[in-house]
């Protein structure tokens, strides 16, 4: 993985009030030495409400810990109502957004149209999106989770430049192991990520296939990151359930380095 620094990202879906997010966040800081935070870089993806709480407390000459959003508007303003924009992440300093969880895909209908459509509004505002694929079970038993990642990736970074792909990162989670404890093995996550990174040098050139990062997710635990993480594509972890418990993530973090 040379010149990747690895990336642990802490996915807490629909969990934490702001209150309850600061406190987790100021004991994850306290988790994490210096020589942690220089190894690996550590993100955490609250929910929206609690973005404003977790920029305060992270803010200052140094950022010790990155954050983001779970999701984003596909558009930069107007009458959307409940929704949240780029240029109101942009505003409250966000790097990264998730774009195209499984569980938006599944739950909330965002087809591939309306993935890429995310995923180029969060680089209009200049973020860092992290743009997951991953097939469902079935796909899976049919063998064909290649073909459908990759047609998943060339159908999001639709009409992109090269430069811009640079600027992405990507996250393999197989759908069967998201918050199932049923979590892939190295190979599988290896055979995806190095999949993914295949394509995106066929599409976009060597150069741009060398510095894109591409992370595992799906029932990631201290126990497995390591082994997960020796494959020579995967260079991160997209953490779900396991990113709610400090001690655990730091774990995670520790090891990801
Ligand atoms: C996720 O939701 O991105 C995820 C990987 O969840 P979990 O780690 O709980 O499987």
């Amino acid at each position: 993985r040379t010149g990747r620094r690895p990336l642990i990202a802490g996915n807490w879906k629909m969990h934490m009030t702001h209150l309850e997010a600061i406190g987790l966040v100021q004991k994850l800081v306290f988790s994490l030495t210096e020589k942690d935070l220089d190894d690996a870089e550590v993100v955490v993806l609250p929910p929206f409400t609690a973005l404003r709480s977790v920029q305060t407390l992270v803010t200052g000459d140094k950022l010790p810990v990155g954050y983001g959003a779970q999701d984003l508007s596909a558009h930069d303003s107007g009458a959307y109502t409940g929704e949240v924009s780029g240029a109101m992440l942009a505003a409250l300093a966000c790097r990264f957004v998730v774009v195209g969880h499984s569980e938006r895909r599944a739950l909330h209908g965002e087809d591939d149209a309306t993935v890429a459509a995310k995923v180029q509004a969060v680089l209009r505002h200049g973020l860092t999106p992290i743009l997951c694929v991953g097939e469902g079970l079935d796909v899976r038993r049919a063998g064909q989770h290649v073909g459908h990642c990759t047609d998943q990736l060339d159908a999001a970074l639709e009409g992109l430049t090269a430069e811009q792909v640079r600027g992405i990162v990507l996250a393999y989670e197989p759908v069967w192991a998201i918050g199932t404890g049923e979590v892939a093995t190295p190979d599988d996550a290896q055979e995806v990520c190095g999949a993914l990174r295949s394509r995106l040098d066929g599409r976009f050139g060597p150069e741009t296939a060398a510095v894109v990062r591409i992370l595992y997710g799906g029932s990631v635990k201290a126990a497995n990151t390591a082994g997960i993480l020796a494959g020579p594509d995967v260079d991160g972890a997209l953490v779900g359930g396991a990113s709610l418990d400090t001690d655990e993530f730091a774990q995670i973090c520790r090891s990801a380095a």
